[in-house]
């Protein structure tokens, strides 16, 4: 059996952003390469760090003035257009699982973009 079957997930961010391994931790979690650059790594993993998923990255990179300046404004749209997220059809099974708890202290990790 291969272990590497489909590589790492991929999305339209990954050349904007830098992978941050948590050691003990199966999430893998990602920062702006351009807060990176611009205000050093500390900086990036304090305010930029989140779960490698593109909808959390797009969240931050609707909002970062050094991703801004470092694309024209025709990549930035283009990416913003090819990574705004799918409408869902209504489901029944996908509303219900509500955790109030958990889901507010991850906004809190994230208010401060
Ligand atoms: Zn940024």
């Amino acid at each position: 059996m291969k272990s590497h079957t489909g590589g790492k997930p991929r999305h339209p961010f990954t050349p904007h952003i830098k992978i941050i391994q948590v050691p003990n931790s199966k999430t893998v979690f990602a920062i702006c390469k351009w807060c990176k650059l611009k205000h050093g790594k500390v900086y990036a993993i304090e305010n930029t760090q989140c779960v490698n998923k593109k909808d959390r990255l797009r969240s931050h990179f609707q909002n970062c003035i050094n991703f801004k300046a470092a694309i024209t404004k025709s990549e930035y749209e283009n990416l913003m257009q090819i990574t705004k997220p799918k409408k869902k059809k209504a489901s029944k099974s996908a509303v219900s699982n509500n955790l109030p708890s958990a889901s507010k202290s991850d906004l809190q990790g994230n208010i401060y973009f």
